[in-house]
């Protein structure tokens, strides 16, 4: 198959900015505002009640999750489409201690993304019962699973050094000792090619406003394993779930398929976005996608090295560890980022010292990552980042 990257043409990508933060927020398909703009005016407008069988908003989160489920290795019809990501790794987390009520431990890494934490605690809170959410190092994950873990709950791309979990390895060892896995591919999905289904994992969420370009607070993806569909207890027992929401049965009955997981009314106009906004992924080969993001990552860690010395490298030297994004630490790191997104170089900011950078071959190229290590270059040899404008704290980093 031929190359079909960057495909720059998709996006509108604001003239001079080289944004190196898809890993937080994708960028504007060009295809989304006419077709969200359709659905105000023509849909809600004119159809209103109507629009839910017309042009079927009901239909719209099962239907956009089989197109998520193409790039994610997952089967038609085991992915859904629904409420933030917090909230789905509530629902699988909870869903995934129902099969093993006899076991009390949620296992965990302090790579893990915090909202994943917090939920686990959260739920821990309200069911009680000697539940123990242990959380150690990324490294030790694998050796700290054993028979009294229910759940092995990790996110695959470490959101600030972009270190990779070893999928089917994990999922292999929790198997063996009866755990059930629960993968988060927030920094996943969209980046590295994932096959859900070799995996064997019996839950996975995700994120699509980050490399799948939904839009900001574009809803969460979750994916149950076909043969456990029948059996999964989705904690959240919304009416959307149930088997037949239009009967108004007094008590829950949740449908057959991967729509028990949804829970209420879908935000029809952010959902109608990210289906949109998929369209840009027809024909990409993620295995294509996963090379030229490599090649761009390898260029900046290489380029940094040689051009700004005084950084050092936070994510893994070794690429096949390694998701699409690289994390450099410096001790004036926010500043600089700052400085770098002052000058049109858009990248991210984690505490203490990070700065974050995205590579996402949709539309960066190798002009691109040497055109921003030149900015890089210059602000760290003329010290530009050593200003007070710069030193301002923003609410979001
Ligand atoms: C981005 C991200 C989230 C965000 O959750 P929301 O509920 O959508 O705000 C959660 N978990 C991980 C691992 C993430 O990377």
């Amino acid at each position: 198959m031929g190359v079909t990257l960057p495909r720059k043409e998709l996006f509108d990508i604001p003239e001079g900015m080289i944004y190196l933060d898809g890993n937080s927020l994708g960028p504007l398909p060009k295809v989304v505002p006419a077709r969200v703009a359709e659905v105000i005016s023509a849909e809600w407008g004119q159809q209103l009640i109507k629009g839910w069988n017309v042009s079927q908003w009901m239909q719209q989160p099962a239907r956009v999750g089989n197109q998520v489920a193409k790039l994610i290795g997952a089967p038609d019809d085991s992915v859904v489409i629904g409420d933030t990501l917090s909230i789905k790794v509530f629902q699988a987390l909870a869903a995934a201690l129902k099969m093993r009520p006899e076991r009390k431990v949620i296992l965990s890494d302090n790579g893990n993304f915090p909202t994943d934490l917090y939920m686990a605690e959260g739920l821990i809170d309200t069911i009680g019962k000697d539940y123990e959410l242990r959380v150690v190092d990324p490294e030790s994950v694998i050796d700290a699973i054993d028979e009294s873990v229910a759940v092995v709950m990790l996110t695959q791309v470490d959101y600030r050094s972009g270190r990779m979990h070893d999928m089917q390895q994990i999922t292999q060892k929790a198997h063996q000792a009866g755990a059930v896995m629960l993968w988060d591919l927030a920094h996943s999905a969209g980046a590295v090619p994932l096959d859900l289904q070799a995996s064997n994992c019996e839950f996975a969420v995700g994120c699509t406003y980050k490399y799948l370009n939904g839009g900001p607070g574009a809803p969460a993806f979750i994916y149950v394993r076909p043969d456990l569909m029948a059996d999964v207890k989705p904690a959240l027992a919304g009416w959307m779930g149930h088997d037949s929401p239009f009967a108004f049965e007094q008590n829950y009955r949740p449908a057959a398929s991967i729509e028990r997981m949804r829970v209420g009314t879908p935000p029809v106009m952010q959902v109608s976005a990210l289906e949109a906004a998929l369209s840009v992924w027809e024909g990409v080969d993620m295995q294509e996608l996963r090379a030229a993001s490599i090649a761009l990552s390898e260029r900046f860690i290489s380029e940094v090295g040689a051009r700004c010395p005084a950084l050092t490298l936070a994510s893994p030297r070794d690429p096949t560890v390694r998701g699409s994004q690289v994390s450099f630490a410096y001790e004036h790191g926010y500043a600089v980022m700052q400085a770098l997104i002052d000058r049109q170089v858009i990248g991210d900011f984690r505490a203490p010292n990070l700065m974050r950078f995205g590579f996402t071959p949709l539309y960066i190229d190798v002009a691109d990552v040497v055109a921003a290590v030149d900015v890089l270059e210059e602000i760290i040899e003329g010290r530009l980042w050593d200003d007070a404008k710069y030193r301002v704290a923003h609410a979001v980093t």
